[in-house]
């Protein structure tokens, strides 16, 4: 499809609509040997390639200029084998597909929290959600990859496959090729989980800052937490903490007595539902068509005063703007796969804090993006190593470099000098050979 075709601003529209950027042409394969073909077309044709699954890249990485975008939005659907628990799910399938498969065998992939998510951008990355610390990162669950490769070749890499190349696609793998279909692992889950929020004005931040930390470290494997302080809801700033709790609901309900104990919230939506409902309670609120900033940060502790500072941070967003902060814990099963098995880079860190706004007025764009920029900055004397790729808006330079320190940006270099010499995968956090 190309730009005189209807249906061409649709098909060029990505998540963030902060991006606008007009292709000169849109392919959509329905099968491994199209995606062969369209790529060398590109070849031919010397076309920078995007490569897209759900559209969700924050700056824009599936979309291009005058070259042409792949986009396997023709290429869904999962499969599962209930009894190896695995599944098979293809290149541009979104996380409803893979969350969907799963549950009718009450198994599960943990994966990201809004299910029209790609499931490519998100595995490749990382892959963080909300059973994260019983089972891992996204990235912890894959088994095996079928990849197109910069020269057309389909190959396999898993652990026992091309494994240097598994290790780089497991946090870098936006840089290699095109991921045609997915292994996962998958793991037992039985339908219910105590999934909601507490949420209290602003000023009893510290207090639920210290119940969150209380949280973190005493709670079980199955409770995941977040602690967040955002402006633009109906209650003015507000301060809250999620939770979800994948064990029986009893255990939730000992687990969660610290929290539910406090007097007075503005609102608790803590309550058994089941995985899918709460795998989908974000997909309104976090629509295609908005306008969107965020940086992230991982971080070793959080001090009362970093607390201090950032409900400060809220009230110099811009007026019209909605969002904040929000503090996930980490560790736990992700701390548990050691630091050099994936290229994926943080696992080291307590908490993973994220800045994010979102706003409609394109006039307010520049102080939008700058606050988004700024925000997270009074985290830095805490700050552990490594940055989430998935979440870095910056691009060119250096910044891949930032994201996977010095020795994982140099291993990952030897091994995109051998698999994409030409960087004909260049729209990403690039390792640029
Ligand atoms: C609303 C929203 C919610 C989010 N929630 C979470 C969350 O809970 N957890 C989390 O970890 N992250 C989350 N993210 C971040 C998300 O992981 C990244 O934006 C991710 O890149 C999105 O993947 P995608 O397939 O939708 O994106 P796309 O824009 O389609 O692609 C992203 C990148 O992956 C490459 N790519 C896409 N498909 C393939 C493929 N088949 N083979 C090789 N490369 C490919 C693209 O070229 C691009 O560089 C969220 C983002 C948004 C916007």
């Amino acid at each position: 499809m190309g730009p005189d075709d209807p249906g061409y601003d649709a098909a060029r529209a990505v998540w963030n609509s902060m991006i606008d950027r007009r292709p000169a042409l849109i392919v959509r394969p329905t099968g491994t040997e199209d995606v062969v073909a369209a790529l060398r077309f590109a070849r031919e044709q010397d076309l920078i390639v995007a490569v897209r699954c759900g559209g969700h890249s924050i700056p824009g990485f599936s979309t291009c200029d005058d070259g042409i975008v792949i986009d396997l939005s023709r290429l869904r659907g999962a499969e599962v084998d209930p009894e190896r628990r695995t599944a098979r799910v293809r290149g541009g399938s979104l996380l409803s597909e893979l969350d969907d498969a799963a549950q009718a065998h009450r198994l599960v992939c943990p994966v990201g929290v809004v299910s029209h998510t790609g499931v490519a951008g998100l595995t490749l990355g990382g892959g963080m959600g909300r059973l994260q610390r019983k089972l891992g990162l996204t990235v912890d669950s894959l088994l095996a990859v079928e990849l197109v490769t910069a020269d057309g070749r389909v190959v396999r890499a898993s652990e026992d496959e091309n494994p240097e190349l598994f290790w780089g696609l497991r946090g870098a793998g936006a840089n290699f090729g095109i991921v045609t279909s997915f292994e996962f692992r998958l793991h037992p889950l039985d339908g219910l989980v105590t999934h909601g929020t507490v949420t209290h004005p602003i000023e009893r931040a510290e207090e639920l800052a210290e119940r969150f930390r209380e949280l973190t470290e005493d709670g079980p494997d199955e409770l995941w937490t977040s602690f967040g302080m955002a402006v633009g809801g109906t209650h003015g700033p507000v301060v809250s903490v999620s939770v979800l709790h994948s064990g029986s609901p009893a255990d939730a309900e000992r687990d969660l007595a610290v929290l539910r104990a406090l007097d007075d919230p503005l609102e608790d939506s803590i309550e058994a539902k089941p995985y899918l409902a709460s795998q989908r309670l974000f997909d309104a609120p976090m629509e295609w068509g908005q306008r969107f900033a965020m940086k992230s940060s991982f971080l070793a502790s959080l001090p009362e005063a970093l607390v201090r500072e950032w409900g400060d941070e809220l009230s110099r967003m811009p007026d019209g703007a909605e969002g904040g902060f929000s503090i996930w814990a980490w560790g736990r099963a992700i701390a548990a796969v050691p630091e050099d098995d994936t290229a994926f880079t943080g696992r080291d860190a307590a908490f993973w804090a994220g800045a994010e706004v979102l706003w409609a007025d394109e006039s307010i764009d520049a102080p939008c993006r700058s606050w988004a920029r700024t925000a997270v900055d009074a985290a830095a004397p805490h700050a552990t190593a490594g940055r989430y790729v998935n979440d870095v808006a910056e691009v060119g330079g250096e910044v891949a470099r930032t994201i996977y320190g010095d020795a994982k940006y140099e291993r990952l270099l030897t091994l995109k000098r051998e698999w994409d010499p030409d960087n004909l995968f260049r729209l990403n956090q690039n390792v640029a050979p």
